[in-house]
């Protein structure tokens, strides 16, 4: 087992990285570094661990969310529970996560468009879009969300009417958002899977829309 200084030390640089066909990052030693400490200090196992990753790297992803969204666009009842308590509806579907303590779900309409940030750190709805973009953490992105969402909404191709209000909703570790989109004009007879199939996560994060195509 390694623990925390040896990793930092470097005396057991050679052996990590006899695993892995280049170096480790700085953030991947310091994940290992963590890693390491939390198992030698019995603060987690390694089957946790392992569950942890398996689920947010094979089993949740933004086809959820997807689910989520298609069903709120063909079953009214079922979208108003889902803007009134995100959490306990989606739970409905077999999906959620104590990872996110509350899920709030915006809506858009044809006048106002939300996406989602989070200025401090990544916060994001894990259970229904599973891990983030890393343009989501990026440093450019956290900051100009807030200051410049419509220079940002356009470096994504996406040019709202200026008569649209943006709302931009800010994360935080308690507190994760996500956008219900538009249902696209031309959908109508489209069946719920072949709507979830339309859905993106990008959309769901508020940096594109639905489209038909
Ligand atoms: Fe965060």
């Amino acid at each position: 087992m390694l623990n925390f200084l040896e990793v930092f030390s470097g005396q057991h640089l050679n052996m990590i990285n006899s695993k892995h066909s280049k170096p480790l990052s700085d953030v991947q030693l310091r994940v290992k570094a963590l890693e390491s400490i939390l198992l030698e200090k019995g603060v987690v196992d390694q089957n946790t661990l392992d569950t942890i990753v398996d689920i947010y790297e094979n089993r949740v992803g933004p086809h959820l969310g997807a689910k989520v969204v298609a069903r709120a666009w063909t079953n009214p009842e079922f979208k108003n529970r889902l803007l009134s308590n995100g959490a306990a509806t989606i739970a409905e579907l077999g999906m959620g996560s104590i990872l996110d303590v509350q899920l709030v779900v915006k809506e858009n309409t044809p006048t106002v468009h939300n996406m989602i940030v989070c200025t401090l750190c990544s916060c994001y709805p894990w259970s229904v879009l599973g891990l983030p973009p890393n343009w989501y953490k990026s440093f450019p992105y956290r900051s100009r969300a807030v200051s410049d969402p419509r220079g940002v909404l356009m470096d994504f191709g996406l040019a709202l009417p200026t008569d649209t209000e943006v709302c931009v909703w800010d994360s935080t570790a308690n507190m994760r958002y996500m956008v219900l989109p538009l249902r696209p004009e031309g959908s109508e007879n489209l069946s719920e899977d072949e709507l979830a199939a339309l859905v993106t996560r990008n959309a769901m994060i508020g940096t594109a829309v639905v489209s038909v195509s």
